[in-house]
């Protein structure tokens, strides 16, 4: 009955937004006949995979509301900017893109709109209030499905409009959605995060576990694989808690082998997972899954267990590299991919040797290290003991070369390897190349004849890079 109310509001939620993106589309089609052209969008996205997934689906709105895409460099009449607050300079950036779109007297405006885990912070709605007036439209990652009723609001109105909501409300299903890719894609299975990490802004903006329906996920993924996408790969905060909210346990698992049997569908991935809440359940489908790739991200954020305690991490160094051993016996030739924070409030010279110690260890493909920011709100913005900038700065180069030098040794071992490639589409940097990742997440750019976009296919490594495999195609029937 509970289920049934919550898919009555949900279809009445999003119908109401169909009856906006209708009335914009009424108005778009007035410049059609007016002007001879199509009004165009311009979708800027800041921050993390959830970001990327949420401007597809700023994307499929204005599509839907009769809005193309801008060429690149031509002035669009909407620009929506879907911003992130996790670090300092992040925002930042976003200041100085903002402050680039201010016309000139006599210059042609276009709508600025401003989405995402930025604007869920008071004092940054005030800063854009007083400091930015180009900027129409503010919202935030509540209410982002209703973007179309806020522009209708916007044009018909002509007054800036605020719209923050500082709760999270039900996860809406229907949204319209334009993919970037055709070969893989993003999927959602959760919103927000319950784990208050001292360090993170995100469970304040974007608010407490809530997990999406599995019949709706398996939907969208049957959608997906009948359209022709090859790959998913399944977002949240922390996917291991996937279905807490709902009261079920193991729930992550189960939804994995439930997409595994899906047609068409040939690799399933998954990010991002907290270590304390990776489950035996799930190592255990990794193991037996033949369409999860053997690739885990499994951020570790500092090695040493003090440090972790002042995180809220709820692990210890030496959990957290038996969580390693496991997942590496369970799966054989698995890569492991990780986030650090150095210069963490309180981090000692000891406690920095412990987060080298961790990544020697491992042996991690890759790292994305960070130097520790202060986010406002958080609680270890409070804290009194922050490490002094050069300090961080060394440490972070440090940590570089030991990671780089080990990925680069890494790679190397793959010099004469044939390995199975998901083919993405030609190379952004080099039209002559195809590019696409291996079951482990090694990027491969190599040559072929025949146009392979989307077909998995065995490619001959010639070269290693640091960051990525060289080779070529080995043609259908032969082996290397
Ligand atoms: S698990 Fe921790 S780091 Fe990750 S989103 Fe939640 S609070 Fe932030």
């Amino acid at each position: 009955m509970a289920e049934r109310k919550v898919m009555e509001r949900n279809d009445e939620l999003i119908q109401k937004q169909y009856v906006y993106i209708d009335k914009v589309k009424e108005i778009t089609a007035e410049t059609v006949n007016i002007e001879g052209r199509q009004p165009t969008y311009e979708v800027r996205v800041f921050g993390c995979q959830m970001n990327e997934l949420e401007s597809e689906q700023l994307s499929g709105m204005l599509d839907a509301m009769g809005y193309t895409k801008a060429a690149p460099g031509e002035p669009a009449d909407v620009i929506v900017f879907d911003t992130c607050c996790v670090r300092e300079n992040a925002e930042e950036k976003i200041y100085g893109h903002l402050g680039l779109l201010k016309p000139a007297p006599g210059d042609k405006k276009s709508i600025v709109a401003i989405t995402g885990c930025m604007m869920q912070q008071p004092h940054v709605v005030e800063k854009i209030k007083k400091s930015y007036h180009h900027v129409g439209i503010v919202f935030g990652t509540h209410n982002l499905y209703t973007f179309p009723e806020l522009l209708y609001k916007h044009l018909t109105q002509k007054k800036r409009i605020f719209d923050v909501w500082d709760s999270e409300g039900q996860i809406v299903e229907g949204t319209p959605i334009t993919r970037a890719e055709k070969v893989k894609a993003w999927v959602h299975i959760m919103q927000g995060c319950n784990n208050f990490c001292s360090y993170c802004i995100v469970p304040y903006v974007r608010g407490r576990e809530r997990s999406r329906k599995k019949e709706d996920i398996i939907s969208e993924v049957k959608r997906l694989a009948g359209t022709g996408y090859k790959e998913i790969t399944l977002l949240g905060q922390n996917v291991n808690s996937y279905g807490n909210d709902l009261g079920r346990k193991d729930a992550f698992a189960d939804l994995l082998y439930a997409l595994n049997e899906i047609d068409g569908i040939k690799r399933i991935r998954f990010t991002t997972s907290h270590p304390k809440d990776l489950s035996d359940s799930l190592i255990t489908a990794m193991k037996e899954l033949p369409k999860l790739c053997e690739h885990l991200h499994l951020p570790f954020q500092s090695g040493s267990t003090r440090i972790l305690k002042e995180m809220n991490r709820k692990y210890t160094k030496e959990q957290y590299l038996e969580l390693i051993d496991r997942v590496r016996e369970a799966v054989p030739g698995i890569s492991f991919t990780t986030d650090i924070i150095v210069g963490f409030p309180g981090e000692t010279e000891a406690d920095f040797s412990d987060t080298l110690d961790v990544v020697r260890k491992v042996r991690f493909d890759q790292a994305f290290t960070f130097l520790y920011s202060k986010r406002t709100g958080t609680k270890a913005a409070e804290f009194e003991n922050q490490v002094p900038e050069d300090v961080k700065k060394e440490r972070f180069q440090r940590l570089i070369e030991v990671q780089n030098s080990i990925g680069a040794e890494i790679n190397k071992t793959y010099e004469g390897k044939t390995v199975e490639v998901l083919v993405e589409g030609k190379s952004r940097n080099n039209d002559a190349m195809y590019t696409g990742r291996t079951r482990n997440y090694k990027l491969v750019n190599f040559t072929s004849s025949e146009d392979v976009t989307g077909k998995l296919v065995q490619v001959k490594i010639v070269k290693a890079w640091p960051f990525w495999l060289e080779g070529m195609v080995v043609p259908e029937g032969e082996t290397s």
